[in-house]
């Protein structure tokens, strides 16, 4: 994973969201290939040898989002450099492609299938609970099979920006809209 994607992940343990802390054993340029992140609140841990950090048991999708990155570029509606989009389950696919498309954004795939390698511009996180922090992210594409909450997966995008995801969409927060719901496919704007 990316040095700066540890400012993004939260504890996946279910108490309040939780920073954690980052012992980088091994880089290779701003990645890193071997190291260990823990909870100063609960004391879970983690470590990783292969650039993947490993949460715990990860469900692997076993094939590839119906749609392509740049179908998933116009329903998150993103342009420009900067920040991290995340993609889960079979949309984790997308995610080579994706960065192609969006120069200089980072994206991290939570669960995706077999054969998506991290980079320098993607990093994988597989995990059973959402990894990522409220608020962290410029849009989320949750495919099925990610194995983790469209709840959780909706609240990490910034607010104003979008979340797309396959099947029925989450219950709505406070301020959230309901922007399309076509096809097995769904696009929220966070309020
Ligand atoms: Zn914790």
């Amino acid at each position: 994973m990316h040095i700066e994607l540890t400012d993004h992940l939260r504890c996946p343990q279910p108490h309040d969201e939780a920073f954690l802390v980052l012992l980088p054993h091994r880089m290779d340029g701003r990645r890193v290939v071997s190291g260990h992140l823990g909870c100063p609140v609960c004391g879970w841990s983690a470590e990783w040898h292969d650039a993947v950090p490993t949460f715990g048991e990860a469900v692997v999708p076993d094939d590839a989002a119906p749609f392509d990155a740049e179908a998933a570029l116009a329903l998150l509606g993103l342009e420009g450099p900067g920040g991290w989009v995340a993609v889960a389950g079979r949309a984790g696919a997308l995610a080579g492609d994706l960065a192609t498309l969006l120069p200089e954004v980072r994206i991290v795939a939570v669960n995706p299938p077999r054969g998506v390698e991290p980079s320098d511009w993607v990093s994988l996180v597989r995990s059973p609970a959402w990894p990522i922090k409220r608020h962290a992210m410029r849009g989320v594409v949750l495919g099925e099979g990610s194995g983790t909450s469209a709840t959780a997966g909706l609240a990490s995008v910034l607010p104003g920006l979008r979340v797309a995801g396959e099947g029925p969409p989450p219950p709505l927060g406070p301020g959230d809209e309901l922007v399309a719901a076509v096809e097995g496919l769904w696009v929220i704007r966070k309020g």
